[in-house]
């Protein structure tokens, strides 16, 4: 098997997520054979660091033999098992451990097979909890400008990147957006906190006028990654943890992408010092290996669905795979790389190197921002500095950054003109290095006219 071979059998049995597959007449598909560490390899020995953790899932590399291990072993005992009436010991032993290191007051874990699906399930366990408190007229959700939460319909209802949304209008339930505290908008000289708080005043004027329609507002902390790998302040969340509690709304964590380090502490609302009622868990959960999410919750949520059957206070919602062992044992072996090798200590090197190795990037004509946030780091690129106008998304100019970095070695991927990494925690300084020449140079190239 080649290369050639595979890209032409794939284009006619195989239709891409997220694509155009109209592209692929002049973008040529990358056929992977195999993966090890941050390296992805295709049929004719041509490689690439994976930069984007494949969608941001990876943690600790591809093929890595711990979880490779865990794997085995699991596979060996059970593969699967019905988790309605059945338990087993995976999925114990991981919810002990996810409430262990999750912020306090979390307790519960209910489990789903993707992103979607777990802010699907907070959603519903949401407006569920208040109507069995006898408060069925909370039924609306706040979300922020900028958003993204997933593609399922309500999951894509909260979000509100016009490029995936807009199409299915008619399908989503309406939502009440309150703008985000994105600091790329701030002020010339305005701190990230001042405009967060400033930013804040829209969503306790919505929760102060409409919290009795309202179950819950739903954020991305500390970045909106779909949106941009946009950044904030985590002071936004502290207040909207006081709001919430003050006007009786839920706060639902996704921290489906930015959970498990990517932004310097294992959850991002740990800079916020707060606990959400829900927080949803999914792609670094199994560091890339295996689908599987998780919703955990408060025992006063918990507490709210406990009664006789015959209430029909349950929450009757499941999916096949739901706390599946395999993936179950694979989230404890993440778990125990997290504590054994100190994980989150040791990213702050690579952190200081990644945005050490950009920092030329900050005067270029065509650079409007450089942000970062622990593991994650974007390069905005502009078509004037100075008022930060960007380049019409018609003219796809990242698409020339990832072409130019698959000749150098990289998958780079960025989101409209803006360049990122958020890269394994496997990667080396030098290959940090790397990367940023590559960025470097697909910048460079991308700008031109
Ligand atoms: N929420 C956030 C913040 C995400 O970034 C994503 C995926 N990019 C999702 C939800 C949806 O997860 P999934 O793709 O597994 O459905």
């Amino acid at each position: 098997m080649g290369n050639a071979d595979l890209v032409a059998r794939g284009l006619k049995s195989v239709w891409h997520p997220c694509t155009q597959m109209k592209d692929h007449e002049s973008l040529p598909l990358v056929p992977i054979k195999r993966g090890e560490g941050v390296w992805l390899e295709d049929f004719e020995n041509n490689r690439y660091i994976d930069a984007v953790s494949s969608w941001w899932v990876n943690l600790f590399g591809h093929a890595n033999p711990r979880i490779n291990a865990a794997i085995v072993e699991q596979i060996e005992q059970l593969e699967h098992v019905i988790l309605a009436g059945f338990t087993h010991e995976p999925v114990v032993r991981l919810s002990e451990r996810l409430i262990e290191v999750t912020p306090p007051g979390l307790n519960k874990c209910f489990y789903a097979d993707n992103g979607s699906s777990a802010v699907e399930a907070a959603l519903k366990m949401s407006y569920h909890y208040w109507k069995n408190c006898g408060q069925p007229a909370k039924k609306n959700f706040v979300n922020l400008s900028n958003s993204y939460h997933g593609e399922t319909l309500g999951a894509l209802a909260l979000g509100d990147v016009a490029l995936y949304k807009e199409t299915y209008h008619p399908l989503l339930m309406d939502v009440i957006t309150a703008p985000s505290p994105d600091a790329y908008h701030r002020e010339p000289g305005e701190s990230e906190e001042s405009y967060a708080l400033r930013q804040f005043a829209e969503m306790e004027k919505i929760l102060a006028e409409r919290h009795e329609e309202i179950c819950a507002v739903v954020v991305e902390p500390l970045i909106q990654c779909a949106g941009g790998m946009r950044m904030h302040h985590p002071v936004y969340h502290t207040k909207l943890r006081e709001a919430c509690d003050r006007y009786h709304v839920h706060l639902i964590a996704d921290e489906i992408a930015v959970g498990f380090g990517r932004t310097g502490t294992m959850f991002a609302l740990e800079q916020a010092s707060i606990t959400p009622d829900f927080m949803c868990l999914s792609k670094g959960l199994t560091a890339g290996y295996l689908p599987l999410s998780v919703v955990l919750t408060t025992d006063k949520v918990y507490d709210a669905f406990y009664d006789d059957y015959n209430t029909l206070k349950a929450f009757l919602h499941s999916h096949s795979y739901t706390g599946n062992p395999i993936g179950c044992a694979v989230a404890l072996a993440t778990l125990d790389i997290f504590r054994d090798d100190r994980v989150i200590e040791s990213n702050r090197e690579l952190s200081a190197c990644m945005s050490e190795s950009v920092a030329h990037l900050a005067d270029h004509p065509n650079v409007g921002d450089i942000r970062q946030c622990g593991m994650t780091l974007a390069i905005e690129m502009v078509k004037d500095k100075t008022s930060k106008t960007p380049f019409p998304w018609q003219e796809r100019r990242g698409v020339r950054v990832y072409q130019h970095a698959l000749t150098r070695q990289a998958l780079l991927r960025p989101l409209g003109n803006v360049v990122y990494f958020m890269p394994p925690y496997i990667i080396t300084k030098d290959q940090i290095r790397h990367l940023a020449q590559v960025a470097t140079e697909g910048i460079e190239i991308a700008v031109r006219d």
